[in-house]
């Protein structure tokens, strides 16, 4: 599951998403920022309404030498979808984050076993915490 939902992530993070998909990034986008937002009850009622338009159609399927295994659906949209749902589920909507780094922005799962995740990247929390040092240098203490 947590592989279908950070193939929503990367959808979300996509600027270049191929126009099929683009609708679809726009709608988790917005799951991420009901999540962000700490608007839970927005986060399930946006998903059910996902879950609705895009169904999965589970299938058996054995592939590359590997053992019979579930795939949630033929579509990566469905997949993608019933995989954040499962998060929420799962862990709760809270694990699902946007990166805290002003010119950032990106969505993230937080996979932390503390839920304390505040950035996408390793990247993105140094520039923030070089940002925090300039600001308090500025702020002349
Ligand atoms: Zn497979
Ligand atoms: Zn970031």
């Amino acid at each position: 599951m947590t592989s279908y939902a950070e193939w929503a992530v990367r959808l979300v993070n996509d600027p270049a998403a191929p126009p099929a998909l683009r609708r679809l990034r726009d709608e988790l986008a917005e799951v991420f920022a009901a999540a962000s937002a700490g608007d839970e009850d927005a986060v399930a009622a946006l998903l059910n309404a996902l879950l609705a338009r895009y169904p999965v159609h589970p299938r058996l399927s054995a592939h590359d030498g590997q053992r019979w295994h579930l795939h949630l659906a033929e579509d990566e949209a469905a997949s993608a979808v019933m995989g954040l749902a499962a998060v929420v589920a799962e862990l709760g909507a809270d694990r699902l984050g946007r990166c805290q780094e002003p010119r950032c922005s990106r969505a993230f799962l937080d996979t932390s076993s503390n839920r304390s995740r505040r950035y996408c990247s390793a990247r993105c929390a140094s520039r923030a915490n070089v940002a925090a040092y300039r600001a308090r240098r500025r702020g002349g203490q």
